[in-house]
């Protein structure tokens, strides 16, 4: 028997119904798998990469400071990756404030746990303004766009002046960590001290991004400098300079042990009309970050040895960084501060050579 119009309707109102309901099932289903997937493609995009550090000058056994400790878990269930740049030597720094960018502004992201002299510095949010003020006079905007995060910590006992390391594995974007106490010490900036610190790190970005090197070539494929980040592309400011002043040295280098201090300050003091300071013959990586900082802030008294002159010669020659190099001048020149800057070689974190062969570690100093 045939259906009547409304019985053909009610099964129809009963089929939409139905397929509603399943319907609805589906978008659950869908939601889910939506979300699977942006779980996986950030943790793919915020791989963590080698560190990059800077140390600083003797400590020698001084005991840890345990006033600044934080022994306290995280509380926040975020993954934070957290760079262990000098996990072999003393004490680790401690995380105070993070931040990410607003164009060019900071904006908080959070607070971490801590005590003591890290919670003061925490406290003072306009010590966290100055330093970030001076940063923007040393990198411009277009290169601040690089910068995914910003990190406040403490340096303590760990000799840690500064970092940075990429926190996209394509090395576009990287996070810039400071070291507030150490920017404080005798006065904010002393002897352009912490100036230089900030060049430094601009220098690192400068020269390991994803304009100078290639994230996804291994080293095994790599025809040129492999740099822990990736292959360095023919043209890279560290590519042009470990052909020049390392590849000579290279199999020397790689024959000492890391921990071996003795042996790396021989090494610098054997080659040491190459390299603009003790801390440059660290790894080319360093040395490419010394080079340009001490490019940026030589006084003309100032000297060093002839093929160290050469590596500085040759970046005249490079219109990015003339340019960046005229900037930070400007930018500072009008400053009120007199000595903005360490002038060339009087960085204090810079008078030792470091112990990593990679860029990712950092000697304490013990002399
Ligand atoms: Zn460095």
């Amino acid at each position: 028997m045939p259906a009547s119009c409304c019985e053909r309707k009610q099964v129809k109102v009963e089929l939409k119904l139905k397929i509603m309901k399943h319907l609805q099932k589906l978008r659950w289903l869908l939601l889910l798998l939506l979300l699977i997937g942006i779980a996986q493609s950030c943790e793919k995009d915020e791989i963590i990469v080698s560190p990059v550090a800077d140390t600083t000058e003797t400590k020698d056994d001084t005991p840890p400071n345990t006033g600044s400790d934080n022994d306290n878990p995280e509380p926040t269930p975020d993954p934070e990756p957290t760079p262990d740049p000098d996990s072999s030597d003393g004490e680790a720094e401690t995380d105070i404030t993070l931040y990410t960018l607003e164009g060019d502004n900071l904006k908080k992201v959070r607070d971490y746990e801590v005590s003591g002299s890290a919670l003061e510095l925490q406290q003072d949010v306009a010590k966290h303004e100055e330093v970030w003020n001076l940063v923007k006079k040393i990198i411009p905007s277009n290169y601040l766009a690089k910068i995914s995060d910003f990190m406040i910590y403490e340096g303590g006992q760990s000799g840690i002046a500064g970092y940075v390391f990429n926190t996209k594995e394509d090395l576009t974007k990287w996070r810039l960590g400071l070291a507030i106490d150490y920017a404080y010490e005798g006065g904010f900036n002393s002897d352009g001290q912490f100036a230089y610190t900030v060049i430094h790190e601009f220098g690192h970005i400068l020269t390991l991004d994803n304009t100078q090197l290639d994230s996804s070539i291994g080293e095994a494929s790599c025809q040129n400098y492999f740099v822990g980040e990736g292959c360095a592309k023919k043209e890279a400011y560290i590519n042009e300079l470990f052909s020049n002043h390392w590849s000579d040295i290279w199999s020397e280098y790689n024959n000492i042990d890391e921990e071996d201090f003795s042996a790396l300050d021989a090494f610098y003091e054997k080659y040491k009309d190459r390299f603009v300071t003790p801390y440059s013959a660290t790894n080319p990586a360093e040395d490419i970050a010394e080079v340009f900082a001490t490019f940026v802030t030589r006084s003309n008294t100032f000297q060093v040895g002839e093929k160290a002159e050469a590596k500085m010669q040759s970046l005249q020659n490079k219109n990015e960084l003339v340019a960046l190099k005229d900037f930070i001048l400007q930018n500072t020149r009008s400053s009120k501060r007199r000595a903005f800057f360490s002038k060339g070689g009087s960085w204090k974190h810079g008078k030792h050579v470091g112990k990593s062969k990679k860029g990712c570690t950092h000697r304490r100093t013990t002399s």
